[in-house]
């Protein structure tokens, strides 16, 4: 059996063996020939993309400015360099890198986790495993912001063995670490995540799920405290809360809150 043309120009060359040189194609064949395949991705069906209608987003973000942020990386690196060999606690022995903190030295909005994981203590940046990828989507998906424009950091820079909670000496021997960091960055705000900086940073007695949501200060910069993004990927639901929390520090960066420091203004902290 003769096996069947492929293409046109194997049906053309196929009929000329048999002295057929002239091809006559009817209109319909002809708008066959002329359509074109349609390519894989026109081909697949579309994934709804979920668009957040009316959500808020920050609007307003201070514009970098090339000096700020060479002075302020410059400072921060200063204070970074001598960590590299700190050995103030007993978290340096297990420590393969310093995870000081990462992002814009001059940032609006200033994020502190709890300390490394294994991801972190490897990379030397906070958060880049699981719990990083959450924090990201929380805000560049939530709060429309790019992770290089806000900076991170945690309590403790040492990755503590098996992930444990950093302990009370840990965090006391770290914490003066971080105060420089905001000291020098002077976030406009800070966003506190899980219970470790509850308790090691603001010095908060109150567990994590009465104080998330509710305003703390450090000096004169206002604190919103959520749920770490760790604890979120064990309980979807609590998503919820955590994003009415970011809902509050978005408002607040757009200047649509007016937030008054119980007890006056003055900061002792700096
Ligand atoms: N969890 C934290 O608290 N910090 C990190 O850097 C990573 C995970």
């Amino acid at each position: 059996m003769t096996p069947r043309p492929a293409t046109v120009s194997d049906l053309a060359q196929s009929l000329q063996r048999y002295g057929i040189d002239k091809l006559y194609l009817s209109e319909k064949a002809h708008a066959l020939l002329a359509r074109k395949k349609p390519s894989r991705e026109a081909a697949a069906p579309r994934k709804a993309v979920a668009q957040p209608v009316d959500q808020p987003f920050v609007k307003n973000y201070r514009k970098p400015s090339l000096e700020a942020v060479a002075d302020k990386a410059e400072r921060l690196r200063r204070l970074e360099e001598p960590l590299r060999k700190c050995q103030e606690c007993r978290l340096h022995s297990g420590r393969t890198n310093l995870v000081y903190g990462v992002g814009n030295p001059d940032a609006d909005l200033m994020f502190i986790g709890e300390g490394p994981g294994r991801d972190e203590d490897l990379k030397g940046e906070p958060f880049v495993g699981k719990a990083g990828q959450l924090l990201t989507d929380m805000i560049v998906k939530g709060m429309r912001l790019k992770r290089e424009q806000v900076y991170i950091a945690n309590v403790v820079k040492c990755r503590p063995p098996e992930n444990r909670t950093p302990e009370a000496d840990e965090m006391e021997a770290c914490v003066p670490n971080l105060h420089r960091q905001v000291e020098i960055v002077e976030p406009k705000l800070i966003v506190t995540l899980g219970a470790v900086p509850a308790r090691g940073f603001l010095r908060e007695k109150t567990g994590i799920t009465k104080l998330r949501g509710n305003w703390r200060w450090f000096g004169e910069i206002p604190v919103m405290p959520t749920l770490h993004p760790a604890y979120l990927l064990r309980n979807p639901p609590a998503k919820k809360d955590c994003w009415e929390d970011l809902k509050k520090a978005i408002a607040y960066l757009n200047g649509e809150l007016d937030l008054e420091r119980p007890g006056g203004g003055v900061s002792s902290l700096f």
